[in-house]
């Protein structure tokens, strides 16, 4: 079964408004058509309102990096789902390895975050990953099985079709090192093999699973030819047009 790839942009905590839309446009310029893959950009949330309107018409979507697990209320400086849809948000980041390790986010709050999500009607970029210490201590697979059961906890099929994974190495992460091809390829089968254990082989082979870590233009290619990985996850290169239309071109 054909899946499409789905590449997405974490812009993280950079640019300011000017350069979001710059960039925004100069997406949509060339890329803002292709039809043969998925495409998202997650600026940060002060931006969204402004880079959705900079790519409207286009086929980039727009997504936040992260959202609170409550509807409305007494929660200084978070934001909720329906105020990410009501900013013209189709995706939401949870569970990026900086929320986890810098900011200290558990499994379990990300699945309570995930599941509002999925209940708010945002579609999911839900991101597991190991650190170089577990890597090296042999301890890759029991991590990323422990975040890929725990994140999807109360999560069924219906919904799961709407959950992208994006594997993300911690030691790959805007450091310019790269899992290699069969690194990547080892966990994304994992990962598949749990989704086919909880959701049947159907499914488990139409949902995205992606790559994250140093994804440049230069290697995009040979990842994403890979038979498990089904896209990317970018941050550092999407901050550059030429980058990040490089990384798209080598899925095309
Ligand atoms: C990320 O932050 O999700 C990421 C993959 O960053 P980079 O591409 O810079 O490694």
């Amino acid at each position: 079964m054909s899946r499409k790839l789905f590449i997405a942009g974490n812009w993280k905590m950079n640019l300011n408004c000017a350069g979001a839309v710059d960039l925004a446009k100069a997406l949509v310029k060339e890329i803002g058509g292709a039809d043969s893959v998925d495409l998202a950009v997650c600026p940060p949330f002060i931006y969204l309102q402004t880079v959705k309107a900079a790519t409207s018409g286009s086929r980039i979507a727009v997504g936040a990096q992260d959202m609170f697990y409550e509807n409305d209320g007494a929660f200084t400086g978070e934001i909720s789902g329906a105020m990410l849809k009501d900013a013209g948000c189709r995706y939401v980041i949870l569970g990026h390895s900086e929320r986890r390790h810098v900011i200290g986010e558990t499994d379990e709050l990300t699945n309570r975050k995930l599941l509002k999500a999925l209940a708010d009607g945002l579609d999911v970029i839900f991101c597991v990953g190991e650190l170089l210490a577990e890597r090296q201590a042999g301890k890759t697979l029991d991590v990323v099985s422990r975040q890929v059961k725990i994140g999807l906890e109360g999560v069924d099929k219906a919904k799961a079709q709407r959950i992208t994974i994006a594997y993300e190495p911690v030691w790959a992460i805007g450091t310019g090192v790269t899992a290699t091809p069969d690194q990547a390829q080892e966990v994304h089968a994992l990962i598949r093999k749990l989704l086919a254990d909880k959701y049947g082989k159907d499914l488990s082979q139409t949902m995205r699973i992606q790559y994250g870590g140093s994804v440049k233009p230069s290697n995009a290619k040979e990842l994403l030819n890979q038979p498990d990985i089904d896209g990317a996850l970018v941050g550092g290169a999407s901050l550059k047009a030429a980058d990040f239309v490089g990384i798209v071109r080598a899925g095309l």
